[in-house]
């Protein structure tokens, strides 16, 4: 009998919450910016998703239509495979949207994301390291995919991987199932709320990258890896890419632009369903000498860095320099001198009433390398 009335009060308990949260989404909008002007420099996309090739529960083209319905630029396709020959047959313009299609395969160390490779007869090693070196030598580079899916690091050190994923929505969301069974409700109310809501902080990951960009120069992903749910998907994280003349009408030319900014690290990485991010900007000034974000240079005293950040949210902006918050600030412009070499990029943090977690920044730059010695690199 006291049992039956425990569980019934701690029923009773979970189901106020979960109407609760319910209510609380329906207020939810994503904040936007209405007075930024969109540059034609700036482009969106979704890096890391699944299609009916692999595990995924659309086709392209379905999924390109709904890309081109959430205003999207590009996508790149990750279906499993050393390659997935059908994913890399399947790219080109769609509905306006580019679609680009690199593929995830699964290696000794766990799964590893090869980009812009030529398609070869033979195929990829299961041996991470032969697979990278594989792909680099079919001209393209790699990115680590959910870093932390076997619990630890499993990558050792650096032999040439471009990227790494600081942000997983597959398995940050996965880990946290047990504690958003609340959220089911409002997942069916307002998917983006619930999504934002569930993320698990990527602090472990951005750590991991401080460290390993010590040595090495690599860039941080937010990777969607969408396998369902695809309006709600697609809403959730993107790419900014700053390109240096307008996307190219040619699909190799744009396939090209776009590849070549990741390659280099001109882009950074937003909470989309949070707040709209167009309009961020990171740059390092000496002089007549421009930095772009991914670039590096060899540290010299009168080194500014900029950081542009026109939102009307209240945000915080974090200038991180080897790991470590060194400067914060609320402006919109910052000037910041460096004192020092080292490896510098810019975390923001919404400060709105926003369904994020307080340690979940909604915008990550990729940095800027102020090296001692330019031969430090790679
Ligand atoms: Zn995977
Ligand atoms: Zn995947």
């Amino acid at each position: 009998m006291l049992k039956k009335r425990i569980l019934f009060i701690i029923l009773a308990i979970f189901l106020i919450y979960s109407l609760w949260l319910s209510f609380n989404s329906l207020s939810f909008k994503t904040y936007k910016a209405p007075a930024l002007k969109a540059s034609s420099l700036e482009i969106q996309g979704i890096y890391h998703i699944h299609t009916r090739f692999s595990d995924g529960r659309k086709t392209t083209d379905e999924i390109a239509g709904l890309a081109s319905k959430a205003g999207l630029n590009f996508i790149i396709l990750t279906d499993h495979g050393s390659p997935n020959r059908e994913s890399y047959a399947s790219q080109g313009w769609k509905n306006g949207v580019l679609v680009l299609a690199g593929s995830e395969l699964s290696v000794s160390r766990g799964h590893l994301v090869g980009l812009d490779f030529k398609l070869l007869s033979s195929n990829f090693s299961q041996n991470a390291e032969e697979a990278v070196f594989g792909i680099m030598a079919a001209g393209g580079f790699s990115v680590i995919a959910h870093p932390y899916s076997k619990v630890q690091w499993s990558w050792g050190e650096n032999i040439g991987y471009s990227g790494i994923e600081i942000v997983n929505a597959n398995f940050m969301l996965k880990e946290e199932l047990l504690f958003s069974v609340p959220y089911l409700p409002a997942l069916l109310i307002k998917p983006s709320y619930s999504l934002l809501k569930i993320l698990d902080s990527p602090q472990r990951e951005l750590r991991k990258w401080d460290e390993l960009n010590k040595i090495s120069q690599i860039y941080g992903y937010f990777s969607t890896d969408a396998h369902l749910l695809y309006r709600s998907a697609l809403d959730f994280l993107r790419l900014h890419i700053i390109l240096d003349a307008p996307l190219s009408s040619d699909f190799e030319s744009a396939r090209g632009q776009v590849f070549e900014a990741l390659r280099s690290g001109r882009f950074y990485n937003a909470m989309h369903a949070a707040a709209q991010a167009e309009g961020f900007r990171f740059w390092g000034e000496r002089g007549k000498e421009v930095i772009p974000m991914g670039g590096t240079a060899l540290f010299q005293s009168g080194f500014t860095l900029h950081i542009q950040a026109p939102f009307p949210y209240a945000k915080e902006i974090h200038l991180i320099q080897d790991g470590k918050s060194i400067f914060r600030s609320t402006e919109e412009n910052i000037y910041f001198e460096a004192k020092q070499p080292g490896v510098y990029r810019v975390e923001v943090y919404l400060r709105e009433k926003s369904p994020l977690g307080k340690e979940i920044p909604w915008i990550v730059s990729n940095p800027i390398f102020l090296r001692e010695d330019k031969n430090v690199d790679r």
